[in-house]
């Protein structure tokens, strides 16, 4: 069951990478990534984005933006999603 939509999805992502969504709807988001590839897609090019703007800002100031640990809660937690689907 799809509970959020590909356009909310889309919206929240920028919020989700400077982490400012409650853990529910980071939730929802990541179980919507898992089943949408599209979205999937939109999100590693936002994240490359992001990563490039921090890394430049990093120069300069310090930025509380982690973007790579991110990229990796979100695998994992796909991949949790995944295997518990199989079990
Ligand atoms: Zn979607």
């Amino acid at each position: 069951m799809q509970l959020i939509h590909c356009k909310e999805v889309r919206d929240q992502l920028m919020y989700y990478m400077d982490n400012e969504l409650p853990t529910h709807i980071k939730d929802l988001l990541i179980g919507h990534l898992k089943n949408c590839s599209s979205c999937l897609d939109y999100f590693n090019e936002e994240k490359q984005i992001k990563s490039k703007i921090c890394n430049k800002l990093k120069d300069a100031y310090i930025c509380r933006c982690n973007v790579e640990k991110l990229a990796e809660d979100i695998k994992k937690k796909i991949g949790e999603i995944c295997y518990n689907k199989e079990d």
